[in-house]
């Protein structure tokens, strides 16, 4: 058959093939490419017996439709084999918070990295204390040592490699190693690599999490996110997701579908122009740290290399000491570079950052201002012009200031 990426071949497909193969079934849409965008809440049965039976392939549109059929199997595809069961969920908190719900309950202890992001600790420190659970922070860079803090009720160790403000990689398979030896089940906010440059599942992940708002969407046009579980936690997750009765508009599915299609495309792009801005970066005066892991200079670069196949866009900077207006002249200056939330798009964005007030089990003490960058599609050298300028205006207004 035609478009089956389970076929049988004489070598696997690459991901890239069975980003374009999968997820799609042309010959029950008349031929056409792409699932048909289904906005649909009843589905009509035929005879009064049919319903009784509830006889239909799709049953009422909370529960699926063929749009998410075609999102749901290209993720899982894209997971790999290990994947048992992808839940979608309307952004990648909500994936975050649904995946949480599905493997802790009332008296359970979770241990979250401290590099998480923000909103995650917030989840943390009010959704999940109401329900009777509690959380500790551990440091990133804990690796095996994670064994100490593990109590006789922990029940998940969440991990989120590389940190999206920070960039500490974490030893994901050492601290998978430990949690499963007590029982524990590991999540992953895997949102930086996407499975195409990391693997979660196939590194000890029990739940892989992605903000599909960022390279899944690609273009800053939606807010989605998905969980994709190994077969332990499929059914719980599906449970969980279904009592919480989320799902997700046919359209922002049909917009994660179209992004899906351009990933292995894009993500190879944002990698090369970011591992290139970066390493200018590293030559410029005015910077001190880049915080970038496929940069040899990176303290995580080695396990970086030993997991990841890749990099996205996305890394930080510390800045020698310059006053905060030096730091905003240069944000100001930089007109390729958007300031806003959010990454994963096909713009440039830069904004200021300071984790120091968000951290409670290390210390972030940087030595200066820190900004982080999306890079985009642009063309490099623009980009690398752009931020000449923009150090001329940071010099001018730390020497005026
Ligand atoms: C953006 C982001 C999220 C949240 O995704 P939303 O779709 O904005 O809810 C979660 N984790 C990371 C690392 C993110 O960057």
């Amino acid at each position: 058959m035609k478009n089956d990426p389970d076929r049988t071949a004489a070598q696997p497909l690459a991901p890239s093939t069975r980003l374009v193969v999968g997820g799609r079934r042309p010959e029950e849409q008349y031929g056409f490419v792409n699932t048909p965008v289904y906005h649909g809440s009843t589905v009509l049965y035929p005879t009064a017996e049919d319903f009784r039976a509830r006889r239909s392939r799709y049953k009422y549109g909370r529960r699926g439709t063929p749009t998410s059929d075609s999102l749901e199997s290209l993720l899982a595809d894209l997971e790999g084999e290990a994947c048992a069961g992808v839940a979608l969920l309307p952004s990648g908190l909500g994936a975050i918070s649904a995946a949480l719900l599905a493997v802790l309950k009332a008296g359970d202890h979770l241990l979250m990295t401290d590099s998480a992001y923000e909103p995650t600790r917030h989840v943390c420190d009010h959704l999940l204390t109401r329900w009777g659970i509690s959380t500790t922070y551990y440091d990133p860079l804990i690796g095996a040592g994670i064994e100490a803090l593990v109590r006789p009720n922990t029940r998940a160790v969440f991990v989120e490699s590389p940190g999206s403000l920070s960039f500490e990689i974490q030893d994901v398979p050492a601290i998978a190693e430990v949690a499963h030896a007590h029982g524990a089940a590991v999540l992953m906010d895997n949102t930086w690599a996407t499975p195409l440059y990391f693997r979660a599942l196939d590194h000890g992940v029990d739940l892989s999490i992605q903000a599909g708002t960022k390279y899944i969407g690609g273009h800053s046009d939606i807010m989605f996110g998905c969980v994709a579980a190994n077969a332990h936690y499929a059914d719980v997750l599906r449970d969980t997701v279904f009592s919480l009765g989320l799902c997700v508009g046919p359209d922002d599915m049909n917009l994660a579908l179209r992004g899906l299609r351009t990933l292995a495309v894009r993500l190879p792009s944002h990698f090369a122009a970011g591992v290139e801005v970066a390493t200018w970066l590293e030559g410029r005066p005015e910077v001190s740290r880049v915080l970038h892991p496929a940069l040899p200079s990176h303290p995580g670069h080695a396990l970086w290399k030993r997991d990841f196949t890749g990099a996205c866009g996305l890394f930080s900077i510390v800045l020698k000491p310059v006053p905060e207006t030096a730091v905003d002249a240069f944000l100001n200056a930089i007109d390729l570079f958007g300031i806003g939330a959010s990454w994963g798009g096909y713009e440039s964005l830069a904004i200021p950052f300071d984790c120091s007030k968000i951290r409670t089990a290390t210390t972030w003490a940087p030595g200066g201002p820190t900004v982080r960058f999306h890079i985009g599609l642009e063309a490099v050298g623009d980009l690398i012009a752009n931020l000449d300028e923009g150090f001329a205006a940071l010099n001018a207004a730390a020497q005026a200031g």
